[in-house]
């Protein structure tokens, strides 16, 4: 559709509305998501009780001002203003526009009017609004306010964030070089077969007991598996029921970061089950779950680390093992047969160049900081990348600074050594100052601020490495975190698929609740009454002998019958993601597209136990105030 058309039909439609101002301001360019400072000018001072100054660097052409970092201040929400818009008065005035004026409308009637007209210009224009994109598998969701526009710089991650990679091809071959390693050591491993949908990140593995765990955000375990074997809840209350998953403790607890875990645990799992059977042969292993864990841990480690070089520091832990021939041998080979087939193991995503491309152009200043090594960085980022871009574009081009073999965490922690990757061949020399548009290996996060000028929440890192990448950059630094995660898709659509299940689910504990309430009632009323006291009213005394019994047998039949049918549906219902961490997070790089590099996240409310009673029954609230309004007894 023409997009003048669009916008001329629009005005001639609305130029009588009582809203003329809001309008004419829209067809300058201004809309709805755009955060307006508007300086009232007889007092000088923003309607909104923000009054930063600007500069007169204009980045959307002759339209507006955008506040610089050195006038930038703090938003009513604790944001930086840095990025904001702000109206031009000279071209108000060129186009017969009276500021005030449109200030002297009711701001409420302007709003309903503008958010409905935007709804429909976009609809026209065939764009994707942003509320909608935040309700489907796609949307980026907010756990801390995030304004995009005071952002300077954007680092990513490769592997599993701006590439994916198909994990049943990735992980199953990492499960079979792991498979056939244990093999040769002597492991029992024939026929197993890889199954990834026996474990999924984010759960834990009880090294000591030889489980996988699933624990809630206070470390409570709601579910445990036993090698492949799921245990029952009230197994798992036994095992459990005294103790919480402390991940600190790293001698029996092992998070499962990132998608390289799962073959990890997979073959752990199976072997948990061929060491119960009495398969394993003594000479190999102390016959305990933890000794299992540490033989699979040094031949699963290593081939992640030649994968992704994502665990530098376990991968030094391996290297202190000392496995330098099988080492060379299977590093080589995973390369090489990765390298000459990327099309196997990577899921292409043409949206996602376009989103950096969008970022880049409204002057984000974009990284690129991986632990994978120079070559293979290149190979992967060309094949993912260069295809998708416009004219002769290749992937360097959207990067002001890339860094490879970074050693995360470390990275953001220390300073490393750095060299500047010189030749296409990948040749280095040491180097003691990065520049912008240079190809590093190593440094540190420190020497990015340093050499860009920038600082701290200025930055956002996007990764799918909880641990690495998100908890580590803000623990450090003080970088806004954005946590890529592929498996939410699936999430948000279970949720939405189990709408209906957890509306009964939560109608039959409320019955329940309603019906207990009674029970325990009577209980009492009975309780004092063959203690010879009166019960709690009047007519709880006189209440018939019969019919209080009658009436609690009943109940209790009830509520036996509401638990036979809440129990299984609580064991069907998930739990939900946890977002501790990241300010933002979303299942994938490209999602950016459809929010534009602009966005103002704002995250929703946080509530306690008594906010949803005020939210979802307000006429109780109605109901509490009138009561303790009125003198008792009336
Ligand atoms: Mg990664």
């Amino acid at each position: 559709m023409d997009f003048a058309k669009v916008l001329g039909r629009f005005s001639v439609q609305r130029v009588q509305s009582p809203v003329l101002m809001a309008v004419q301001l829209r067809n300058l360019g201004m809309n709805q998501s755009s955060h307006l400072n508007c300086t009232d000018r007889s007092s000088g001072k923003s309607p909104m009780g923000c009054c930063c100054s600007v500069d007169s660097k204009s980045v959307g052409g002759e339209v507006f001002l955008v506040t610089s970092s050195s006038k930038s201040d703090v938003d009513y929400l604790g944001e930086s203003t840095k990025g904001d818009l702000n109206i031009k008065e000279e071209h108000l005035d060129a186009f017969g526009i009276d500021g005030q004026a449109t200030l002297d409308y009711p701001i409420e009637e302007i709003a309903r009017m503008e958010a409905k007209g935007a709804e429909e210009l976009l609809s026209d224009l065939g764009i994707l609004d942003p509320f909608s994109s935040r309700h489907s598998p796609r949307g980026i969701f907010c756990s801390r306010t995030l304004n995009l526009r005071s952002i300077s710089a954007i680092g990513y991650d490769m592997d599993y964030t701006l590439i994916h990679y198909n994990v049943m091809a990735w992980e199953g071959r990492a499960y079979d070089y792991c498979m056939g390693n244990l093999r040769s050591m002597g492991f029992p491993v024939d026929g197993l077969e890889f199954d990834p949908n026996l474990v999924i990140r984010g759960l834990v593995m009880d090294k000591e007991r030889g489980n996988l765990v699933k624990a809630d955000r206070f470390g409570y375990v709601k579910r445990a598996m036993h090698g492949t074997r799921m245990l029952s809840t009230r197994a798992v209350s036994e095992i459990y029921g005294r103790e919480l998953v402390d991940l600190r403790k790293e001698s029996r607890w092992e998070f499962l970061n990132t998608l390289f875990s799962v073959s990890e645990a997979v073959a752990y799992m199976q072997m948990v089950d061929r060491l119960d059977e009495g398969a394993v042969p003594a000479e190999l292993t102390p016959l305990d779950y933890k000794g299992l864990y540490k033989a699979i841990y040094c031949t699963i480690l290593f081939i992640m680390a030649v994968l992704a070089k994502c665990h530098s520091n376990l991968w030094h832990d391996f290297q202190a093992v000392g496995k330098a021939l099988f080492r060379a041998h299977v590093e080589g080979q995973l390369k090489s047969e990765i390298m000459s087939n990327p099309e196997r193991f990577v899921e292409p995503d043409p949206e996602l160049p376009l989103a950096l491309l969008d970022q880049k152009e409204a002057g984000k200043r974009l990284l690129l900081i991986t632990n994978s090594d120079y070559h293979y960085t290149d190979k992967m980022m060309q094949h993912s990348f260069n295809r998708f871009l416009p004219n002769d574009m290749g992937w360097r081009d959207l990067f002001e600074m890339v860094i490879v073999s970074a050693r995360k965490p470390e990275f953001f922690q220390m300073s490393h050594p750095m060299y500047e990757v010189v030749t296409s061949e990948g040749l280095m020399r040491p180097c003691f100052k990065a520049r912008p548009g240079g190809l590093y290996s190593g440094g540190s996060a420190q020497m990015v601020e340093s050499s860009l000028n920038i600082h701290g929440d200025e930055i956002l890192y996007v990764g799918d490495h909880i641990h690495t990448d998100v908890s580590q950059s803000k623990v450090h630094l003080r970088w806004r975190t954005a946590l890529i995660c592929r498996e939410l898709e699936d999430e948000y659509s279970a949720l939405i698929c189990s709408r209906g299940h957890r509306a009964a689910l939560i109608d039959l504990i409320n019955q329940k609740e309603v019906v207990g309430d009674l029970f325990n009632q009577l209980r009492l009323a009975l309780q004092r009454r063959t203690k010879g006291r009166p019960a709690q009213t009047l007519a709880a005394t006189n209440m018939d002998d019969q019919e209080l019994t009658e009436t609690m047998q009943k109940l209790l039949i009830v509520m036996q019958r509401l638990d036979q049918k809440i129990a299984p549906m609580l064991e069907a219902d998930g739990e939900h993601f946890n977002k501790r961490y990241a300010d933002i997070y979303t299942s994938r790089v490209s999602n950016f597209l459809h929010y534009t590099p602009f966005m103002y996240f704002r995250s929703q409310e946080q509530t306690l136990a008594h906010d949803s009673y005020s939210v979802y029954l307000p006429h109780l609230n109605g109901f509490a105030v009138d009561h303790l309004s009125k003198p008792s007894g009336l």
